[in-house]
């Protein structure tokens, strides 16, 4: 198929921002009102699409939980992207956070541009700068922390022996994501490493949303049977600025303690705590 197409529509990859949802783009908040159709992923805040989509869009849920429950496959994902645009809708594919995140973006600009579909990209707030902010933890702070790093660990050989050496060392803050499961491996590598016994993690649930819930403990402290139940999402930093949260929370783990008004009027969860963390 060709551009020739003259009803040809368009795709924008928008992302939502991670959990409340006031900390969306304007850019992208003007998308999702101009939308006839949106591919929505589960992180999504359900806010964010019954405050801003038209009467008319049609809302299609793609989520996608990846060891447990149903998912959408990316081939269905593409495939919908492909067939609204063909019929020359203007189409908002909304992923959780920031798109290009440990999200599948690759497959679909792939997808895109094989199908010679116009796109634009709208850049969105990732989990881990969200989950920071209102955890009162400043990422690289000065003395502290020189560099940032996203990463995951969701099976084993996505971090080699050699890069755990390194991650036991650094100095530079670590964002962990989709890792809640293997966050005893972590522990137990990041030990095995020689961490430093003043090394600290922060676990942060649900991050930005009334249910947001911070546990800050030392790697050397940590006890598999104490985090059975952690609920998803959830992101865990480690490094020297976590032990800044005591002295810069300015959320307690208590949802009449919030401030913005999103969080004065929602007493639910916005998030499907059957997430994959
Ligand atoms: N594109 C997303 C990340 C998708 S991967 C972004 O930029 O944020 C999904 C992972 O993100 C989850 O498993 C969890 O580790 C993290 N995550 C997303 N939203 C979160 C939230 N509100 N609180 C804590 N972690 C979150």
């Amino acid at each position: 198929m060709t551009n020739n197409n003259k009803h040809i529509g368009k795709v924008i990859l928008a992302g939502a921002g991670p959990g409340d949802p006031e900390l969306i783009t304007v850019k992208a908040q003007r998308a999702i009102q101009q939308a006839e159709v949106i591919l929505t992923d589960r992180l999504v805040s359900e806010q964010i699409i019954n405050d801003n989509a038209s009467e008319n869009a049609e809302i299609i849920h793609v989520g996608k939980q990846c060891r447990t429950g149903y998912s959408t496959p990316q081939q269905t994902i593409n495939e919908l992207m492909v067939h609204y645009a063909m019929l020359g809708k203007k189409v908002v594919r909304l992923k959780g956070g920031d798109v290009s995140i440990f999200s599948n973006i690759l497959d679909e600009l792939e997808t895109l541009v094989n199908n010679n579909i116009p796109y634009e990209i709208i850049p969105g707030i990732t989990a881990a700068m969200g989950a920071a902010a209102y955890a009162g933890i400043p990422l690289t702070a000065r003395g502290y922390s020189t560099a940032l790093r996203f990463l995951t660990y969701y099976k084993s050989d996505v971090v080699s022996d050699k890069y755990w050496k390194e991650l036991a060392v650094t100095s530079d803050t670590l964002v962990f994501y989709m890792s809640i499961e293997t966050l005893p491996v972590i522990v137990q590598k990041l030990i095995e490493n020689y961490i430093g016994e003043e090394k600290a993690m922060a676990i942060i649930q649900q991050a930005t949303t009334p249910m947001q819930h911070i546990k800050v403990i030392r790697i050397h402290d940590f006890v598999t049977e104490e985090y059975k139940e952690l609920v998803s999402p959830t992101l865990v930093i480690i490094g020297d600025v976590v032990n800044l949260h005591q002295q810069f929370a300015w959320l307690n783990n208590n949802k009449n303690n919030l401030k913005t008004e999103y969080f004065k009027t929602i007493e639910q969860p916005v998030q499907d705590s059957r997430l994959i963390a």
